[in-house]
Parts: structure tokens; C-alpha cells; sequence
């Protein structure tokens, strides 16, 4: 038996513990009433601080913060309520003649005790979309927030601490040594955003209590443009795509594979969109933001030297000023195989543009590396977009856009193997938080207890028949 007395996070744990069952046994009615109270929380009550927090935090523009952030959560919540009476319902399914006189349903019961670990990039979607499943299905929660964005941190602690009590609901901020410790208790499930590899740190520690864990990764999401794409409106796309959030999205392209005959028409059309978006000076622009610490700043800052080394191309020379951590939009070309930018995760604005002179070569590529969270596809071809679908493996995969899949509730959203393990996301955010209970109900006698013990000759023929024919 484990002893974790000297857990700080312990009494904390247990007072959740506890309260687990009272939580779990909310009807429908009294789970919608607590979605109200968060919706109205961040859709009236404090929607300016969370734009000013963001603004503080990640420069983000407030039409950025209105739609990746609080329109997101909203959307969450809305369509919770809208479906969560169903997903509550005892799910009848058919029960086979063998076992005559029962019958069956799945229960989708609450997993109990669990644990949102969030990342920084979206730090209020990220931590209130996962909470909203969890909510919903009837769960205790215990939320660690990224130390990298304090001021919205600050304000979610502040929301929740405002909306719950903290045997349903607490929120912990600070550094890693939080997690580590928290890690150590024995949750019923673990929902973990962030990098592939902290994402393994969670489930080694997770495994330590057979945890069940949804891990919500990253990596490189590869952009595969054919050459009978629409370039002009592939470049607008995936410049909007790419620079949002100044690159810090999981879901972002992070690199580009085009076909080599429309690469310098791409380029082009990339330099008309990055001038319309956020004119020649992305500086001075309110739709640009910054970069979210100094250690981020560097690392891409290294990425850039590296690849100067290598003597690529930069097709768009985005500029860096360190004192406000700004990485303007960059663009590069003749990447060598080696250069960090082809290796790493960027999770910033630089975009690599890498060629191919057949399909197969990019679908083999793409197939070299780690299984991707996205595959983007531009294309006009039936035939190349089915050629990818099925010879490539990817969490989600948006045709001639970027992102948007991310946004449709009816989809599962997650990755996989390194990309993550596990989908959330309306109902499969849900079904993340719960225990699918098989629940048999005998109601009269049972045919099965003819085959009970002692297995005469008429049992031995009763159980061939019961192959044969049930
Ligand atoms: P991160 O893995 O560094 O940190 C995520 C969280 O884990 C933070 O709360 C942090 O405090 C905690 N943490 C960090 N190190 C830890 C450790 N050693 N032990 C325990 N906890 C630890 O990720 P990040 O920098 O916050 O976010 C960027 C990464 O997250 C990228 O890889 C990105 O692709 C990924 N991401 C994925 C999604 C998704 O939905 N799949 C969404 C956003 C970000």
C-alpha cells in the first residue's frame, strides 16, 4: 500500500476522493447548471480580463483571443448541454439468444478523480475544454496550469476558485515540481496536453496506478501541396494557418511539401498574403503576436542560425527583436535533411519548404518521421487525395484547409502513437472521462444454467449445440 502522507497535494486529493460519488451522482440538470456558470463566467463576467491576460501573456490580438479562446469554450459548452442528456442515457445494446432472459446497457459512469495538465499556447481552451468534458461526464478534477503564461493562469486559478468548491474543482499553478508531485496520486484518469516528451514522463507515472490517460500531443504536422492544387488560395490558407498564434499551435503546418514545378508560384503567393494579412511591417501589426517566453525566443532563434549555417534559403526574412520577443514571419527553402527546423517540432512562425518530384516520395517522407497530430492535403486530385489518405497514418487530416477540422465537435480530435493517445472533443471528450460500465441484468431463469456442473453426456451435447446454433 502506498503512503502518501507526505504528498503536499494529498489532502487536497483526498477531500476530491471523498466527494467523488456526491459529484458523480449529479443529475443532468445539475451538470448543465454548473456548464452555466462557467459559460457565463467567460462569455460575460470575465471576458475582458481573459483578452487583457492573453494580451499580457502572448500579445495575442483580442479578434484572435474572441475566436481561438472564448468563442472555442462556448462552443464547447453549448454543445454539451445540447447532447450531454443523451450521452448520460443508459446505452441499450442487443443481448444474445445464448443468454435468454437478460438484458444489457453500457453505463457511461464518471472515472472519478482526475488530472488536466495544460499547456501555455491556448491556456484557456486548453484547460476549459478538457474541464467541460470532464464536468460533464461527473468527474472530480485537480488542474495543473503551465507556469510559461502567469497571467492567465492567474485568472483561471482566480475563475475557478470564484465557480467551485475545491473538492469538485481546484486548480494548482506553478512550476514542474507541481506535476511531479501531483503525478505521484493515485488519479483515475490523467488528461495531459503538451510535448511528446513529457507526454511519455505522464504515462510512465500514470502506469505506476494503472491510470487511464488521454495524452494530447504535438510534433510535426506536415502540408502536402500537389501540383493541381489552387496555389493562390492554398498560400492564404496556410499563411493564416501558420501564423496564428505566431506559429505556437499544435495543430500548426509545420512544414510544407510541394510539389517542385509550383514551388516559386507558392512563394510568391505566400509574400502577397503575409503583405494583406499583416502589411510589410508585422511588427507594428495588431493581428501579430509574440512569442510566449525568452527560452522559447532562443530556441527558435537557434533554428534560424542553424539553418543560415546550412545555407538555406529564407525566402521571407522575418526579423527578430529579442527585447519583445518578436519573430516576424520567415520562410525557408533548400533546407538540408540535417537542419534542426526538418528535425524538431517548430511550434513558432517559421515556415520550411521542402520539394518533391513525385507523391510517393512525399507520402515516404511523411512515413519516415513520427505519426503526425495533422496532415494537411491541398489538391484537386480525387486520386492523390485518396493515394495519401491510405498510404499514410495522422490524428486528423483537413483537405484544402488548415486547422479547421480542429473545430467540429462531431469529430474525434487526438493523435497518434507519438502524437498522442486517446480523442476528445464532444462526445469523445466525453467518452475520455468516463467508464464504459457493461451492465447484464438476468430476469428470469437462465438457459446458461442447464450447462452448470456436473457435465453429464446431455450437458457435453448441449454446449456442441450451443456452438453450432447460439
Ligand atoms: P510541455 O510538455 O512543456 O508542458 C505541458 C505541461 O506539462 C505544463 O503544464 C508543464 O508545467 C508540464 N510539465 C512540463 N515538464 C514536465 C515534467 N517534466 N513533468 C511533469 N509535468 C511537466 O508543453 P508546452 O510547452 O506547454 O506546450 C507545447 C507542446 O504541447 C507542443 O508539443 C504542442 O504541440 C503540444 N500541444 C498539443 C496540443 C494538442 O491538443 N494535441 C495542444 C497544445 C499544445
Amino acid at each position: 500500500m502506498n503512503d502518501f502522507s507526505n504528498n503536499p497535494y494529498y489532502e487536497l486529493f483526498s477531500k476530491q476522493h471523498i466527494n467523488q460519488y456526491a459529484v458523480g451522482n449529479r443529475t443532468y440538470k445539475e451538470r448543465v447548471k454548473l456548464l452555466n456558470k462557467l459559460q457565463h463566467a467567460i462569455e460575460v463576467t470575465y471576458r475582458t480580463e481573459i483578452q487583457v491576460a492573453l494580451q499580457n501573456d502572448l500579445g495575442k490580438p483580442v479578434v484572435e483571443t474572441e475566436l481561438t479562446e472564448i468563442y472555442a469554450i462556448i462552443g464547447d459548452i453549448k454543445y454539451a448541454k445540447k447532447y450531454l442528456h443523451q450521452w448520460m442515457r443508459k446505452q441499450r445494446v442487443e443481448t444474445p439468444i445464448a443468454m435468454l432472459g437478460s438484458s444489457s446497457y453500457i453505463k457511461h459512469e464518471p472515472k472519478g478523480v482526475c488530472l488536466i495538465i495544460s499547456p501555455w499556447n491556448f491556456p484557456f481552451n486548453l484547460t476549459f475544454g478538457p474541464l467541460i468534458s470532464a464536468i460533464a461526464a461527473g468527474n472530480t478534477v485537480i488542474i495543473k496550469l503551465s507556469e510559461m503564461t502567469p497571467n492567465s493562469s492567474a485568472l483561471m486559478a482566480k475563475i475557478v476558485a470564484a465557480l467551485f468548491s475545491e473538492d469538485e474543482v481546484a486548480v494548482l499553478q506553478g512550476e514542474v515540481e507541481v506535476s511531479t508531485q501531483l503525478l505521484k496520486l493515485p488519479f483515475n484518469h490523467i488528461f495531459f496536453t503538451g510535448s511528446p516528451n513529457v507526454g511519455k514522463i505522464v504515462m510512465k507515472a500514470a502506469s505506476e496506478h494503472l491510470a487511464s490517460v488521454t495524452l494530447e500531443l504535438g510534433g510535426k504536422s506536415p502540408t502536402i501541396i500537389d501540383e493541381t492544387a489552387n496555389i493562390d488560395k492554398a498560400a492564404k490558407k496556410i499563411i493564416w494557418a501558420k501564423f496564428l498564434n505566431c506559429g505556437q499551435i499544435c495543430v500548426s503546418p509545420d512544414y510544407v511539401l510541394i510539389d517542385e514545378s509550383v514551388k516559386t508560384q507558392f512563394i510568391e503567393a505566400c509574400k502577397k498574403w503575409l503583405d494583406t494579412f499583416y502589411s510589410d511591417n508585422p511588427k507594428a501589426s495588431d493581428s501579430y503576436g509574440r512569442i510566449v517566453t525568452d527560452k522559447h525566443f532562443e530556441r527558435l532563434s537557434s533554428y534560424l542560425e542553424n539553418a543560415k549555417t546550412l545555407q538555406a534559403k529564407f525566402e521571407v526574412d522575418g526579423q527578430t527583436d529579442s527585447a519583445l520577443k518578436y519573430i516576424g514571419p520567415t520562410i525557408i527553402s533548400d533546407l538540408k535533411s540535417e537542419a534542426k527546423l526538418l528535425e524538431d517540432e517548430i511550434f513558432g512562425p517559421i515556415l520550411p519548404i521542402v520539394t518533391y518530384d513525385s507523391l510517393d516520395m512525399a507520402i515516404a517522407y511523411i512515413n519516415s518521421k513520427p505519426r503526425p497530430l495533422a496532415l494537411y492535403i491541398y489538391s484537386n486530385s480525387k486520386a492523390n487525395m485518396n493515394t495519401i489518405l491510405n498510404n499514410t497514418r495522422a490524428g486528423g487530416t483537413c483537405i484544402n484547409n488548415s486547422v479547421l477540422h480542429y473545430t467540429n465537435h462531431n469529430l474525434p480530435f487526438g493523435g497518434v502513437n507519438n502524437s498522442g493517445v486517446g480523442k476528445s472533443h464532444g462526445f469523445f471528450g466525453f467518452k475520455a472521462f468516463s467508464n464504459e460500465r457493461s451492465v447484464m441484468t438476468q430476469h428470469t431463469y437462465g438457459v446458461t444454467e442447464l450447462l452448470f456442473p456436473p457435465y453429464t453426456g446431455f450437458k457435453e451435447k448441449l454446449a456442441r449445440l450451443t456452438i453450432k446454433w447460439f
